[in-house]
C-alpha cells in the first residue's frame, strides 16, 4: 500500500518465537507498506522475487522507501515462526542490498496500527508467491480432504469473524451490536449486509437519489461481467488488471466490473446526441469487484465488492466547469448534513498515464480554476491522478479527527477519445464531449463504518435503520403496543416492536444498547387515554403524547435531517 503514512505500536508479543522490539510507537510517511505473510514452503527465492517486484513497483511511485511489515492475516497457510523470520530477514537484506531505504515492522507481535493508503490506482496492489501462483492459471483444484468431510463438519467450520477483541468504538463492534452487518468465512473481504444495515445503505442511496434527481441526474444499472475487450479499449487491462477478477466463458475471458465508467460509455454510445441533449449525467449504484489486499482486518474500510455513489458526466468541454461546480455544491451541502469539515487536493499527471502534455494542462488548469474560484486553497498532489486525467480529491475529517477521503472528481479527456464518444455540435459537425467522473461519499459501505465511528453508534435520527421502538409496559398491553406499531410504520416511521418474552427495563436496555433515537411505552394508563409515552435517546421523558403529533414531529425532524 503505498501511504500517506504508517503508524503502529507493538502492543503485546503474539508468539513464543517473537522478536525482541520496543513498544514506542513508530511513525513513517510517504512509504511504501509491503503488508507480508510467509506461507508453508515459501524460501529464499520467493521473497527475492517479492523483494524485485516491490523495487518495480516503488520505481514506478518515483519513491525509495519501502516498509516490510509482518501482517498473518492475508494467510491461512502460514509458515512455521522460525522459517518466516528467516524469510522476512532475507527480504529486508535483499531489499538494502537493491539500495531501497528499509524498514521492517517486529514478526510476532500485535500490533497497533493505522495507514492512510492514498486514492491512486496504483496505491494498492497484491501478488502471491509460490505454491500454485506461480504456475500458470489452474482450475480450482477440489480439495481432497474437505470433500470428504460431510455437510455436517463443513458447516460447523464456517465462521463468523469474531471482533470480540476489538475496542467499543471499532465500526465492527458497533455494526455488529446494532445487528447491521457482519463477515462470514466463505467470503472474504465482503460485507453481509443485514436487514439494518442494508437499510441504513438504502436510506443513504434514497437521499442522494433525491439530491441526483433535483439536479437532473439519471440513473442506469449495467452488467458486472464483461469480456476482457472492453477492458482493453478502456485501458484497465493494462492498468489495473492485476486488480481485476477474471473468469472464462467459453473461449473468452471476461473481468468483473473494477468501475463503472466503461460500460456507462456503452449505453452513450447506444444513441446519437446533439449539443443540445448534453450534459447527459448517468448515476449508477451497481456493485464494483476490485481484488485489493483486504479482510476482517479493516472491516468495511477495505472490502472487495463495493458499491459507490458514482456518476459521469459527458458534455462539451466548455460545460465542464459548471458542471464541476454543481457537483461540488452537492458534496457540499451533503457534506453539511454529516457535519463533516473536509479539505480538497488536486492530483496531477502520474507517470503512466494516456495522453498529450497540453491535453493535461488544460485539464488540470480547469480543476485549479473551480478550486480557486470557491476560495480553497491548492494542494498538490503530485502524480496522483488517475491514468485518464487529474482529480480533485476531498479528503473528509470525521469527528475522531481523522481524515478520509471519500469525494472525487475526475476531468477526463482520454476515454471520451478511447470509446469515440461523439455529439453533433451547433456547427452540425462530430464533437468529442468530455467525461466528468465523480464520487461524493465513495464507497457506501466505507462511508457507514466511518460514519458509525463518526457518531460512535448514535446515527441522527434520519440516518437510523429503527428510529422507534415500541415497548409494551407487560404482555397485557401487546395488542395497544401493536396498533400503535401500525400507526408508526402506516405514516413511514420506522418502527419496531419489543413484544417478545422480557420485562420492560430489559427491553428499554437493550433499545439503549442499541442507540435507538426514541422508544414509545405503552401501559394501561396510556391504552386508557389513548396516547403513548416517549422516551428519547438522550433520557428526556414525555407522557400524555398523541401519535400523530409524536409521528408528525419525528417525521418533520427526518426531513431536517436531525
Ligand atoms: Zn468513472
Amino acid at each position: 500500500m503505498h501511504s500517506d503514512f504508517i503508524e503502529y505500536r507493538p502492543v503485546k508479543k503474539e508468539i513464543q518465537g517473537a522478536e525482541d522490539s520496543s513498544t514506542d510507537l513508530v511513525r513513517e510517511e510517504e512509504i511504501l507498506v509491503l503488508f507480508t505473510a510467509v506461507e508453508q514452503g515459501d524460501g529464499v527465492e520467493n521473497a527475492k522475487q517479492a523483494v524485485k517486484d516491490a523495487g518495480d513497483f516503488l520505481k514506478k511511485l518515483g519513491t525509495n522507501r519501502l516498509m516490510i511489515y509482518p501482517f498473518a492475516h492475508l494467510s491461512q497457510n502460514l509458515a512455521r515462526p522460525a522459517e518466516a523470520l528467516e524469510v522476512l530477514k532475507t527480504m529486508e537484506n535483499e531489499s538494502r542490498a537493491a539500495g531501497i531505504e528499509t524498514r521492517r515492522a517486529p514478526f510476532g507481535w500485535n500490533k497497533a496500527l493505522q495507514v492512510k493508503v492514498k486514492g491512486h490506482p496504483l496505491a494498492e496492489m497484491s501478488r502471491s508467491y509460490g505454491g500454485l501462483a506461480e504456475t500458470a492459471p489452474q482450475p480450482p483444484q477440489p480439495h481432497r480432504v474437505e470433500r470428504e468431510l460431510g455437510e455436517h463438519e463443513l458447516l460447523a467450520r464456517i465462521k463468523k469473524a469474531d471482533f470480540g477483541v476489538l475496542p467499543d468504538t471499532d465500526h465492527r463492534v458497533i455494526g455488529e451490536r446494532l445487528d447491521l452487518f457482519s463477515f462470514q468465512e466463505p467470503s472474504p473481504g465482503m460485507v453481509y449486509w443485514h436487514d439494518k444495515g442494508l437499510r441504513l445503505r438504502n436510506i443513504l442511496i434514497d437521499f442522494l437519489r433525491a439530491e441526483l434527481a433535483r439536479r437532473g441526474y439519471v440513473e442506469i444499472s449495467n452488467p458486472a461481467l464483461a469480456n476482457t475487450n472492453l477492458w482493453r479499449v478502456s485501458g484497465h487491462s493494462e492498468h489495473y488488471r492485476d486488480n481485476m477478477f477474471l473468469t472464462h466463458l467459453g473461449d473468452e475471458e471476461f473481468g468483473l466490473k473494477p468501475m463503472n465508467c466503461p460500460s456507462t460509455f456503452l449505453v452513450y454510445r447506444s444513441r446519437k446526441w446533439s449539443f443540445r441533449d448534453l450534459p447527459v449525467r448517468y448515476a449508477i449504484f451497481d456493485p464494483l469487484y476490485r481484488n485489493e489486499l483486504s479482510g476482517v482486518a479493516s472491516g468495511l474500510f477495505r472490502v472487495k465488492i463495493l458499491t459507490q455513489d458514482d456518476a459521469h458526466i459527458i458534455c462539451p468541454e466548455e460545460q465542464a466547469e459548471s458542471e464541476l461546480g454543481d457537483m461540488l455544491d452537492m458534496m457540499e451541502k451533503v457534506y453539511k448534513i454529516f457535519n463533516l469539515s473536509y479539505k480538497a487536493k488536486i492530483s496531477t499527471r502520474p507517470d503512466e498515464s494516456m495522453g498529450s502534455d497540453e491535453e493535461w494542462e488544460r485539464a488540470t488548469s480547469t480543476l485549479i480554476r473551480v478550486a480557486k474560484a470557491r476560495g480553497w486553497p491548492i494542494e498538490r498532489k503530485e502524480k496522483e491522478g488517475t491514468f485518464y486525467g487529474p482529480k480533485i480529491d476531498v479528503d473528509i475529517k470525521d469527528s475522531l479527527g481523522r481524515e478520509w477521503q471519500c469525494g472525487t472528481f475526475q476531468l477526463d479527456l482520454q476515454m471520451p477519445k478511447r470509446f469515440k464518444l461523439s455529439y453533433t455540435g451547433p456547427d452540425g459537425k462530430e464533437h468529442t464531449p468530455v467525461v466528468l467522473h465523480r464520487t461524493i461519499l465513495g464507497s457506501l459501505g466505507r462511508f457507514i463504518g466511518v460514519m458509525l465511528e463518526h457518531y460512535a453508534g448514535r446515527l441522527p435520527l434520519w440516518l437510523s435503520p429503527v428510529q422507534v421502538e415500541v415497548i409494551p409496559v407487560s404482555d397485557e398491553h401487546g395488542s395497544y403496543a401493536e396498533s400503535t406499531l401500525r400507526g408508526l410504520l402506516e405514516k413511514g416511521v420506522r418502527a419496531e416492536g419489543a413484544f417478545e418474552a422480557g420485562t420492560m427495563n430489559s427491553k428499554i436496555r437493550n433499545a439503549q444498547l442499541q442507540k435507538i433515537p426514541a422508544m414509545v411505552i405503552v401501559g394501561a394508563k396510556e391504552k386508557e387515554a389513548g396516547t403513548i409515552s416517549v422516551r428519547e435517546r438522550d433520557g428526556k421523558v414525555s407522557t400524555g403524547v398523541k401519535l400523530d403529533d409524536f409521528v408528525r414531529e419525528l417525521v418533520a425532524r427526518t426531513s431536517r435531517f436531525e
